[in-house]
């Protein structure tokens, strides 16, 4: 069994919709956490059990994107330490993660020394798009999505062969469709409906057209919209990607099920 839930899907921060991004993806025996935007914790914690959760899997350290993994980290220490579980955070990030608890460790609790460190076995993803990992039986790899930091679009594999892929935060890029390439289900960044040079291929964002493109590269199955700027563009993006793409285009709201 593999199913994908929206926990969040905003970029930037959370509104009354949902949280930032965060998403889950539920096997038979567990949950996976893919991003730890502002509000995930709230969000897991309204329908999931923490006990439940086998892993938490980072796309990049921007704060719509990270910012709840302290709020995790501390919730694995106090009031009761739980057991560690696996965070997968793209490769080159170890200091950025070590920043956080040098900000929030609290030196006088000895299980908050270093709450993230404490809590969770780091795991680096390079973005090789081989290297393999595991987690709740789902095997995945990592590839290098175009952003302004070292962003990694995934592939996860169940034993059956579905496949669900989710191309970060990314400018248009061959490793994103490499990552896409024929998945079941696609969760690609929209965040713009028209936006400049230096927005799509600087700093790297797509638009929905782009997202639309981009899963017809790959032969993907079907398309999810995410990370819009704007959540009054949902209708209208999706209308854009379907001007580049001819499978089925839905849009990441939170609370929503896909089966892949
Ligand atoms: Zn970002």
């Amino acid at each position: 069994m593999l199913e994908l839930e929206i926990l969040g899907s905003n970029a930037t921060a959370p509104t009354r919709e949902g949280p930032a991004s965060c998403y889950l993806l539920r096997t038979a025996t567990g949950v996976v956490l893919v991003d730890a935007g502002p509000g995930a914790l709230a969000a897991y914690c309204a329908r999931h059990e923490l006990a439940d959760l086998r892993g938490i899997v980072v796309t990049h350290m921007h704060a719509d994107h990270s910012l709840d993994l302290m709020a995790w980290a501390y919730r694995w220490t106090f009031p009761e330490k739980l057991a560690p579980i696996p965070l997968f955070f793209p490769e080159g990030e170890a200091e950025r993660l070590a920043a956080f608890d040098a900000v929030f460790g609290i030196p006088t609790l000895p299980t908050m020394n270093r709450p993230i460190e404490q809590s969770f076995q780091g795991v680096p993803m390079p973005r090789d798009g081989v290297t393999e990992h595991e987690v709740d039986g789902l095997r995945f790899r990592a590839f290098a999505a175009h952003h302004s930091v070292p962003s990694a679009a995934l592939r996860f594999e169940a034993p059956d062969g579905r496949t669900v892929a989710f191309s970060s935060d990314t400018g248009y890029c061959a490793p994103v469709a490499d990552a896409a390439r024929e998945a079941d289900l696609f969760v690609c960044e929209s965040t713009y409906l028209e936006a400049d040079e230096h927005a799509l291929h600087g700093h790297g964002h797509l638009t929905a057209r782009m997202a639309g493109e981009l899963a017809t590269e790959a032969g993907a199955r079907h398309l999810v919209l995410t990370h819009f700027a704007d959540p009054a563009d949902h209708d209208q993006g999706r209308a854009h990607a379907a001007e580049t793409f001819t499978g089925p285009v839905s849009v990441a709201v939170p609370g929503t099920t896909f089966v892949p």
